[in-house]
């Protein structure tokens, strides 16, 4: 899918013409002649990357940038600031205000298009992340989008890569006040840092004497500890091609030398941002997945993950012709517990029930809490034998030793019943191996509870 690019300016032929050239390169493209038309357009979330221009009467792009930057709803939104004055404090004040780069007319096009190309690129990758922390929004559980928007970028942790002392100084000069920065004049070294250290931005430059500082960026880019850092590349006027080719290879920004210190920090804060806020998003939904897949009170997965994977352990058994068995356990007059030591005292027993049963058994087995004191097992590649000595090795580290409760204060003996059954030929799936395990356990609660009875297999 093409990225569709909002293109906003006040002279019709300004319009046209960027039109004209991105279509040409496949980009979508659309267009406003003022700051408001364009931030409602972006408010319906159809807008991929603003080239928006800096001279507008009424709203001027600034305040455009100021304002899409502060919305939630569109802080995500790439913007890249074009005008017609190539004045310093310009690009800093359009920094300022958020945007992500600043183009100069009259525009050269491999530049404009390596930049839209990589914000594109970029805006796909959050929009992957937002979508799914919606997603977890929706479930009610956090929403991370909000937080996520609302960093300062600053105390970034930031390492640079340069073997030119004169240059790192001068970089870590400007940052110093704002943030924690480190320097490796080796290259070599510096990836094993960047690895290590956990940066949050790594700043490598273009000029290393025996190294392509590209290749470094390109490195940083794959390796699984690094991914995530953002990358600000610091080259040379002739750099301007690897450059552009270090855009192309997912290098998120570029400063040029001589290094402009309130640019430098102004890039680096919307670097820093940006990857904070695709962190957020992440730890959101990877919280939320845990979330809605485990049980609180315990720790083991929850009925709704057992549902799914015992689906899948069951077809995949089925398909390859292996063994699969399946325990109930249920704490035998654990409402006695309860009655007679008060319900966090039951709690108690139940996260130290949950602890034992998941000691005694293996990774690959799915250990849920099916709710109350009811808890299931599967067991991949296990004979209805091997399950039942599974089931009678954890009903002993139950009745073994008595649970403590209280905080210690005190201690109860508990035991559990279970029932044991294994996949049939003729199953058609997991029900029916519950089924008959629920109707094993029921016979061990009525042949005197604290034992285990497998069904035939
Ligand atoms: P049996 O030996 O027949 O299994 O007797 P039981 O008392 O264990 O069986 P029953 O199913 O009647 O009681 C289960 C009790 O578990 C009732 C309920 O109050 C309690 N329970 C369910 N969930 C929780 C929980 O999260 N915490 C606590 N403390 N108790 C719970
Ligand atoms: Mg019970
Ligand atoms: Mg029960």
């Amino acid at each position: 899918m093409s990225a569709r690019v909002l293109v906003v300016d006040d002279i019709l032929t300004n319009v046209k013409l960027l039109e004209a050239k991105l279509s040409a390169e496949y980009f979508d493209v659309a267009s406003a002649s003022n700051g408001p038309d364009a931030l409602r357009l972006c408010a319906t979330g159809a807008v991929d990357i603003v080239l928006l221009d800096v001279m507008m009467p009424g709203m001027d792009g600034f305040e455009v940038c100021r304002r899409l930057k502060a919305s939630a709803q569109t802080a995500h939104i790439p913007v890249v600031m074009v005008t017609a004055l190539d004045q310093p404090s310009d690009r800093l004040k359009g920094l300022d205000a958020g945007a992500d780069d600043f183009l100069t007319k009259p525009l050269d096009d491999t530049a404009l298009f390596a930049r839209v190309r990589s914000l594109a690129r970029l805006k796909a990758m959050t929009d992957e992340l937002r979508s799914r922390a919606l997603a977890s929004r929706d479930l009610g559980i956090s929403d991370p989008i909000a937080a996520a928007a609302s960093d300062a970028g600053d105390r970034a942790s930031i390492l640079i890569v340069d073997d030119r002392v004169s240059s790192s100084e001068r970089i870590r000069g400007a940052l110093d006040k704002l943030h924690m920065v480190e320097i490796e004049a080796d290259p070599h070294k510096g990836l094993v840092r960047a690895a290590e250290g956990g940066f949050e931005l790594v700043i490598v430059s273009l000029g290393l004497a025996d190294f392509d500082g590209l290749r470094l960026c390109t490195q940083l880019r794959s390796l699984e500890r690094t991914r995530n850092s953002a990358i600000l590349m610091v080259g040379e006027t002739e750099d301007r091609m690897r450059i552009l080719r270090g855009l192309e290879l997912g290098v998120h920004d570029f400063l040029v030398r001589p290094v402009d210190r309130n640019e430098l920090l102004a890039r680096v804060k919307t670097q820093v941002k940006r990857k904070r806020y695709a962190d957020r998003l992440r730890d959101g939904v990877q919280t939320s997945i845990e979330m809605a897949v485990t049980d609180q009170l315990t720790g083991l997965h929850n009925r709704r993950y057992l549902e799914t994977h015992f689906a899948g352990l069951f077809d995949e058994s089925a398909i390859r012709a292996r063994d699969l068995a399946v325990l109930m356990l249920d704490i035998d007059k654990f409402k006695s517990v309860n009655d007679g030591y008060g319900h966090d005292a039951g709690d108690d027993v139940l996260r130290e029930f949950a602890r034992r049963v998941k000691d005694a058994t293996r990774i690959v087995d799915v250990v849920a809490r099916m709710g109350g004191e009811e808890v299931v097992v599967v067991l991949p590649e296990t004979s209805l034998h091997a399950a039942a000595a599974v089931a009678e090795r954890i009903r002993a580290q139950i009745e073994g030793s008595p649970f403590a409760i209280y905080g210690g204060a005190s201690q109860i003996p508990v035991t559990v019943s279970i029932g044991v059954s294994s996949r049939r030929a003729g199953d058609l799936g997991p029900a029916q191996m519950m089924k008959r395990a629920d109707e094993a356990l029921y016979r061990a609660k009525g042949e005197g509870r604290n034992r285990v009875i497998a069904a035939a297999a």
